[in-house]
């Protein structure tokens, strides 16, 4: 948790060389203490100064007059006034049969949270790091040279060993800020990564100026590229774009890489127009990148820029606004779109809708609907696509579209997908016990979700809590999202332990993204379900052409093929003459909710309903 900023002050003892000792050249306390608790400010987003530092040791009158909320570097038997709870122990020692300890004092002065926070700290770094360190170090680093005049007066062997722990804090606080560099870089591009970014982001939250500063997204779309022109191509401009921003970048900004492509930087202007025309040229500097098909277009790089007003004091909100700015500006062919313009308060609303989406789950706000398939002779109904709708307090009934794009872009969507999961297999068991056994429904996937490494895990266990013929679970996959090579190998996993518990398969939305043909190549499938948009396009001889070919490919594959958006009696006819198995559309149903499905599938699918009356459909 950041604190803002806040400034705590801390007396010092200036005489615990070389743990905490005054500097004269400097001014300044130095030593272990003092970088372990600037390291623990840095990291919690504190402003923590030693006040007064000189060579007199007063930490006593600072106490008495209550101006400091910390007394640093004391040792067991030092007592001060208004000290609040216990001492924290940064460590302590024997010595002649005594046992001594170096200490923190919080005073009545120093906000709750800090304790909490310090005391936490301390306990994390913990006396086997502090004398873990000292052993493995003290056959590397000489302990430091002890200064005859700054010799604490306490047993010499008490001292050499506060020596000998000071040199293994110093190794152990140096290891941990060169691991912490290590992750501050990014390896492919060499800017820094999100982590960088939060650092910068934490110090500049108690920076007065802090509104001179703009969060600037620069988005390459690498998926789209790396499926046009292969992924080294996409590989190469993240590697010249890079090399851009570091020439349009200098001392005090931060640029960094976030996610696959996007790059971010944080960066001092001075008017929010010039932030503007600053991320148009690099825009139109990497459109340069020497590419086979011209200029790059804008829908492939763009940038958005979210000045950091008093609303964005959160960084993820900073991001998601200059993310959606920089897509909406590719959307609109623009270089740069601005944040706080009319259509941002679209952005501020989707923002709030996915900081409420986790609230909603569980007060199960969502709901499922239900679209039923028919067969595509009979046009009897065998089975149905349970679809989600979020009954919002505030908004009223919204559709998947208005919170599906947001939550697979930032990871939570799974939890809806399994949400969906467990209620589309109560409902099959429902049925089941209402004697409905020949009805399937099918439930919706991100592809991300799929290829997590605990997917089938979670899967077959939401499945093994209801009981129901597991042929009539189908799991349909979506194309939205792309996954790398890792991620694809363990979705190949999932679909195969799913596939073995008797559920089935598809890929939803087929023939839309550019990976079709690999995936049928890669994944074992039960079906395929044609995009509406290949439906849509059957008006014309090549959509005709194409169709035919996916129907046939996946037919010879041994897939059942479906299809979806069928609205019109030509589609019908065409579908037919294809051979298509499955159709889905508002022409047989809309999305119905759970409960009215239920009783249309009673009064027409139970065993010994009359089903030729009404042939189950809207036809
Ligand atoms: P989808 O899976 O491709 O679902 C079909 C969408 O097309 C549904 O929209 C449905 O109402 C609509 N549709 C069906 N027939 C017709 C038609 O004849 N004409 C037209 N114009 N549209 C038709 P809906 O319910 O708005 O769902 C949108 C998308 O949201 C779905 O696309 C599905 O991928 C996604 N979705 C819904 N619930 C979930 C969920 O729980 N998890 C995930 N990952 N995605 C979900
Ligand atoms: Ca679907
Ligand atoms: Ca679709």
């Amino acid at each position: 948790m950041q604190a803002d900023g806040a400034i705590i002050y801390a007396a010092g003892n200036p005489a615990l060389y070389p743990l905490e000792y005054y500097d004269p050249e400097s001014g300044t306390y130095q030593g272990s203490i003092p970088e372990f608790l600037a390291q623990f400010a840095r990291e919690h987003g504190y402003d923590l100064r030693y006040l007064a530092p000189g060579p007199e040791d007063r930490r006593a009158d600072l106490a008495d007059s209550l101006q400091v909320d910390l007394i640093s570097g004391s040792l067991t038997g030092e007592a001060y006034a208004h000290t609040a709870g216990e001492p924290i122990v940064l460590f302590s020692g024997e010595s002649g049969g005594r046992e001594t300890a170096c200490l923190l004092h919080l005073t009545t002065a120093a906000p709750e949270r800090l304790g909490v926070e310090l005391r936490a700290y301390a306990a994390r770094t913990g006396q086997t790091a502090w004398v873990g360190e000292l052993l493995a170090s003290a056959g590397e680093a000489p302990a430091p040279a002890l200064s005859p005049g700054m010799l604490w007066g306490a047993a010499a062997a008490f001292t050499l060993l506060l020596a000998a722990l000071a040199a293994a804090v110093c190794g152990w606080l140096r290891a941990r800020r060169l691991a912490a560099r290590a992750e501050l870089t990014d390896p492919e591009t060499g800017l820094g990564t999100d982590a960088a970014l939060e650092q910068a982001f934490s110090r500049l939250a108690r920076d007065q100026s802090r509104r001179a500063y703009c969060l600037i997204c620069i988005r390459l779309d690498l998926d789209r590229i790396g499926r046009l022109w292969g992924q080294e191509r996409a590989a190469e401009l993240l590697t010249y774009s890079a090399g851009v921003l570091r020439e349009h970048t200098g001392d005090g900004d931060v640029p960094v890489r976030s996610g696959s492509g996007d790059l971010l930087v944080l960066k001092r202007f001075l008017a929010v127009r010039e932030a503007q025309d600053w991320a148009t040229a690099v825009v139109e500097e990497i459109r340069g990148f020497p590419f086979a098909g011209g200029e790059l277009p804008l829908r492939d790089v763009s940038a958005g820029v979210c000045p950091l007003e008093m609303e964005y004091l959160d960084l993820a909100r900073a991001v998601f606004h200059a993310r959606q700015c920089a897509m909406a500006a590719g959307r609109e062919e623009r270089e740069c779109r601005l944040c706080g313009t009319d259509r941002c308060r679209i952005c501020q609303e989707r923002w709030k809708l996915l900081t409420d989406f986790r609230k909603g789950l569980e007060r199960e706000e969502f709901q499922l609907c239900l679209q039923f398939f028919v067969d595509a002779r009979t046009f009897r109904i065998v089975g149905g696509e349970t679809l989600s709708r979020w009954k919002h307090p505030r908004l009223g009934l919204l559709g998947p579209d208005r919170y599906i794009p947001d939550l697979e872009g930032d990871g939570r969507i799974s939890a809806l997908d399994l949400f969906g999961l467990e209620r589309t297999c109560a409902f099959l068991e429902d049925l089941d016990r209402q004697g409905i056994r020949d009805f399937f429904l099918s439930c919706n996937f991100s592809r991300r979700t799929f290829a997590a490494p605990d997917f089938a895990r979670r899967c077959i266990e939401i499945i093994g809590r209801h009981s129901f013929a597991r042929k009539l679970l189908i799991l349909e996959v979506t194309e939205t999202q792309q996954i790398d090579r890792r991620e694809a190998a363990q979705m190949l996993d999932n679909i195969l332990r799913i596939r073995r518990q008797g559920a089935r398969v598809i890929f939803d939305d087929f023939g839309m993204g550019f990976s079709s043909f690999h995936d049928l190549q890669d994944y074992p499938m039960d079906g395929l379900k044609l995009d509406k948009e290949l439906v849509d396009n059957m008006g014309t001889e090549r959509g005709r052409i194409i169709l035919r070919a996916l129907v046939d490919t996946g037919h010879r594959m041994g897939m059942t093929i479906l299809a979806e958006g069928v609205e019109n009696e030509e589609q019908i006819q065409l579908l037919q003459d294809l051979r298509c198995d499955v159709l889905q559309g508002f022409r047989f149903s809309v999305p119905l909710p759970a409960e009215e499905a239920r009783k249309r599938i009673l009064e027409e699918i139970r065993p010994g309903a009359d089903r030729n009356s009404g042939g189950g459909t809207k036809r």
